[in-house]
């Protein structure tokens, strides 16, 4: 037995389902026991069993620069040493990371920091509905916006619940959706303007909001077919909808002002959690002053004692200076281009029907004969027992990702020209 598998017995006997990280649910079916991390560095993870991976899961995201950044890491280590560790008070840092924030993201002209994405989720719907006067929220199937009951249920809805591809059944749901959330939610397949054309038109007046990701992450990365997010953002405004983009994968990654820079969207609320803190747990939302002022009213409230603790802002500062160097992106986007192009072409060459899809430093293998548009094409074509295999064969190469066919390939700025081609060779 391994390190990993003893770790794991003795860690059930006191945790259940063995793990506090969200790897339980996600590893379950695939291996008997996750991988108990030893330590990372750079584009580097070993595991207990001192076995070496070349690392694309990133943690699920936030490690964009890789493991333990020098710049990060010191920043943090100085803060506590000189300062503490400072909670509930403010610090001076927090409105130079505000603007740092907003010189990054043009659609932002105020921000609020909080801890996960999920809160930032959670904070931006309240908003909206505040703001709106109204209730409901659109969202779409196969996307993921965090853990609370009010937006998370029914990321995978069942395609025999969730009705035929003309007329969806707008509140297809995932098990245990709790009461009162259902009518509030309105769920769509992406990638269809014509239905949430036709969606808005018809209940434009209750709809509060628009939620999405600008990128679909979280089934695989698909990217917005043209025109989609300009047609989303058309009607959002003609209607007074506010939309909310998640950036949560996407922001600090495809680029510093995310993917609404790339698409030349501007929302009118963005999550940003994962890259922004550079291997550490910060969130923040922003957006359109007429919205963010109403948390300076009163009207919406937020809170947490660990909301833009010092340490946090310090590791958030370094990482965006870090981001913001020249030439940061540019080198993120080629090197995720060659990995992608080659690992299509490799599996192509092995007679595999293959997709790669992605964008910049987010990609997903796609065991399909074209690429994928939505979930429930996702459901219908992709072949996710060849995807599996796959993996296996990788992780026993040395390379580690996301043993979910509807996840993603993370890209670091620590990757190196080596990481690529051992993880060809592998492929
Ligand atoms: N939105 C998106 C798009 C995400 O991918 C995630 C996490 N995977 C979240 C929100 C939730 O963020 P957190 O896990 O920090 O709560």
């Amino acid at each position: 037995t391994t390190n990993s598998a003893a770790l794991f017995d003795a860690a059930r006997q006191v945790i259940p389902g063995g793990v506090n990280s969200t790897a339980r649910a996600q590893w379950s079916g695939w291996m008997p026991y996750p991988l108990f991390v030893d330590n990372g560095n750079g584009s580097r993870l070993q595991d207990v069993d001192g076995n070496q991976y070349v690392d694309y899961l990133l943690g699920l995201g936030p490690m964009i620069l890789g493991h333990r950044p020098s710049g990060v890491t010191r920043a943090v280590v100085d803060f506590i040493e000189r300062r503490g560790t400072i909670f509930a008070l403010p610090t001076a840092e927090e409105a130079v990371l505000a603007e740092k924030i907003i010189a990054a993201v043009p659609s932002v002209d105020q921000v609020r920091l909080c801890n996960t994405g999920t809160e930032a989720v959670l904070y931006a719907t309240r908003l909206a509905r505040a703001f709106t006067r109204r209730r409901k929220v659109i969202r779409f199937e196969g996307m993921y916006h965090g853990f609370s009951d009010g937006v998370y249920w029914s990321k995978h809805p069942a395609l025999a619940k969730a009705g035929p591809d003309d007329r969806p059944n707008p509140v297809a749901q995932g098990p245990g959706m709790p009461e009162g959330v259902e009518e509030n939610l309105i769920i769509l397949p992406w990638n269809d303007a014509d239905i949430l054309a036709d969606v808005i038109g018809r209940e434009g007046d209750e709809i509060a909001a628009v939620l999405t990701e600008p990128v679909m992450c979280n089934t695989g990365c698909i990217l917005p077919k043209p025109g989609f997010l300009e047609t989303m953002r058309t009607l959002t405004q003609e209607r007074g909808i506010v939309l909310i983009f998640d950036e949560v994968i996407t922001g600090f990654r495809l680029g510093l002002g995310g993917a609404q820079e790339r698409f030349g969207i501007r929302p009118d609320l963005t999550v940003f959690a994962k890259g922004l803190g550079g291997g550490f747990p910060v969130a923040a939302l922003g957006g359109h002053a007429d919205i963010m002022k109403l948390v300076a009213d009163g009207t919406v409230s937020m809170a947490g004692t660990y909301t833009a603790n010092g340490i946090a802002v310090a590791a958030a500062n370094a990482a965006l200076d870090e981001l913001a160097r020249p030439g940061t992106y540019d080198r993120l986007d080629r090197i995720s281009d060659i990995l992608r192009e080659g690992l299509e072409a490799e599996l192509r060459a092995a007679g595999l029907p293959v997709n790669v899809v992605g964008i910049g430093p987010l990609m997903q293998v796609w065991f399909a004969e074209r690429p994928i548009e939505n979930y429930r094409d996702a459901e219908r074509h992709a072949d996710q027992g060849l995807f599996r295999l796959w993996w296996e064969g990788m992780l026993e190469r040395g390379v580690l990702f996301h043993p979910g066919a509807y996840e993603n390939l993370f890209v670091s700025t620590a990757h190196t020209a080596e990481d690529i081609v051992l993880t060809l060779r592998a492929a």
